[in-house]
Parts: structure tokens; C-alpha cells; sequence
């Protein structure tokens, strides 16, 4: 049985970006006749914007995209990735870091010179323990030192060096709130997902997350990295970048530029039921066989 969800973060409504991910993993779970589930990710408490669950719930509905079961809210479940947490500690699978952002920068430097895209993998600093009198700012994960392979369904078969490209990342951050990475592997578990759809941005996390699935006995779900939309300046169209809400008081053309923006084809339909209908045989037209593929 297919379980696929949106998860999005309430930092805002949704924008033409956020829309084509909702899109996407819509018409993957219904094309597979499958559970439709929708999660808030308000865990990341300094970026959330009141209310925004609201609409971006309220704007779903307006397009015809009901949801399976009851939303679920990530800061109602804390006591579940302290669970996860405390399991990888007991099997010594993470460890406290004293390091600020500015000692991180510097040993980088050190060892490898300039990184210019600022993606700067973690040295290992704290691995083996910590200097003495310093106290523990956030908690990482200590990786294994494997390549992480996969396929995606959008983007074909990936390899990922995660210890090389990321380093042990943050589990639990210096604020004391629980890392994305480990939080959606938590949901994804329990909420019994089997496969997500999401934005091509987060295509390099999935590594992170499949070996933090792996520590804690659990089978990665399929994935499928969808493109993103992006500005004139080719950013990420995003809340911050000042990206305008969808308007849904004209649903089928909304509906109808995010497909678009999917490069499936064109559809020609005149009504909200039948984009409905023709957008899920179309998409399972393209995609239904790339989920029994293994
Ligand atoms: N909350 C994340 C976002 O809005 C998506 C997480 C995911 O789909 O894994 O970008």
C-alpha cells in the first residue's frame, strides 16, 4: 500500500514552488491509488509564521486536494525524536560538539583551503571527544563511513559520500531544537510512509537521512526529487526570496502553470475535476512503473 505526503514548513502560504511539490506527490500517491498524508513541519520554531498552516491547508482544499487521516504538527511529537535520539546514543551513534560556526570555518580553512559554494563539511572536531571545560552546544551523528546509493525516480540511480561531502551533521542544534534530518525520519517511520515526493533541493539530505534510517532499523522510503522553481535571479522561489502566495481564486490555472512547470506535457481540459482526472493517468502514464522498478 502507497503512503505518500506533503510536508511542508509554515513559514508562509504557498507559493508557486511549494505548489508544484504538493502537485507532485498528490498525483504520485493517487496515480498509485494510494494514502495522501500532510504533515506540518513546524519543528524549526524561529522560522514558523502563525497562521500559515492554516492557509497552506486551507489553499490545498481550495485546489481539491483532500488529505488522508489527520494532520500532523512535528511540535507535537518532541518526545518521539528524543526517543530516536536516545536510542542512537545508547549505541554511542552520536556525540556533543562544542564547536561554533566560526571554529568549524577555521579548521576547514586549514585543512582543505577555500570551500566558495560555503558548503563546509564537518572536520570530525569533537569525535573523539571533547576539549575539557567546554560545554555542549549541539549533538551530531557519528556517520559510517559508506556511500549511500539509491534511485530516484525523477533524478535516476545516486551515490552520496555523505562523510566527505557533509561530515557528522547535527542531530540536535545549539537551541536545543531537533534537526530537520532526524525529525523526518522519525515521521516518515511512523506515519508508515513508503514514498516521498519533494523538492530537488533536498536531494542531497536524502543520503543524511537514509543512514540515520539505517541506525535506527529502518527501511528508507522511495524517493522522487522533483525540479524546483526558481527566480529570475535562478534562486529557489521561497518565502525569504519574497515569492507571492498561489492564487487559488482561479484554481485550474494554478493548477494548470504548476503541471507546466512539470514539463509532462500539455492538458487540455476545461474544468478542476477533469485536470484532476487527466493529471493522475498522465503522471501514472510516466511514473507508475518507475515504482515497481527496483
Ligand atoms: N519541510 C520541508 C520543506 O518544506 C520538506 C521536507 C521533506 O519533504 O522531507 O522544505
Amino acid at each position: 500500500m502507497y503512503v505518500g505526503r506533503f510536508a511542508p514548513s509554515p513559514s508562509g502560504p504557498l507559493h508557486a514552488g511549494s505548489l508544484v511539490v504538493a502537485l507532485a506527490s498528490y498525483l504520485d500517491a493517487k496515480a498509485a491509488a494510494g494514502k495522501w498524508l500532510v504533515r506540518i513541519e513546524d519543528i524549526d520554531t524561529p522560522r514558523i509564521s502563525a497562521g500559515a498552516d492554516q492557509i497552506i491547508l486551507q489553499q490545498l482544499t481550495a485546489l481539491g486536494m483532500g488529505w488522508d487521516g489527520d494532520v500532523w504538527y512535528q511540535s507535537q511529537r518532541l518526545g518521539h525524536y528524543q526517543s530516536a535520539f536516545d536510542v542512537l546514543k545508547a549505541k554511542s551513534m552520536v556525540y556533543p560538539c562544542v564547536c561554533t560556526r566560526r571554529e568549524i570555518a577555521d579548521s576547514v580553512l586549514a585543512l582543505h583551503g577555500e570551500f566558495p559554494d560555503g558548503e563546509r563539511p564537518y572536520p570530525g572536531t569533537c569525535r573523539d571527544g571533547i576539549k575539557p571545560g567546554r560545554s555542549t552546544k549541539s549533538w551530531r551523528f557519528r556517520l559510517p563511513a559508506a556511500m549511500v546509493s539509491f534511485n530516484d525516480r525523477w533524478c535516476g540511480p545516486q551515490s552520496q559520500d555523505v562523510k566527505h561531502q557533509v561530515g557528522d551533521f547535527v542531530i540536535r542544534r545549539a537551541d536545543g531544537i531537533w534537526a530537520y534530518q532526524l525529525a523526518v525520519v522519525v515521521d516518515d517511520a511512523d506515519q508508515g510512509v513508503t514514498d516521498i515526493v519533494r523538492g530537488q533541493d533536498l536531494l542531497t539530505s536524502t543520503g543524511r537521512q537514509h543512514l540515520l534510517a539505517r541506525a535506527l532499523q529502518i527501511a528508507p522510503p522511495s524517493v522522487m526529487h522533483v525540479p524546483l522553481v526558481v527566480d529570475d535571479r535562478g534562486l529557489k522561489l521561497s518565502k525569504q526570496n519574497g515569492a507571492p502566495a498561489i492564487d487559488t481564486r482561479e484554481p485550474l490555472k494554478t493548477l494548470l502553470s504548476a503541471w507546466q512547470h512539470l514539463a509532462l506535457g500539455e492538458l487540455a481540459v476545461t474544468t478542476v475535476e477533469a485536470f484532476w482526472r487527466e493529471a493522475t493517468t498522465r503522471w501514472a502514464g510516466h511514473f507508475l512503473l518507475s515504482r515497481l522498478a527496483p
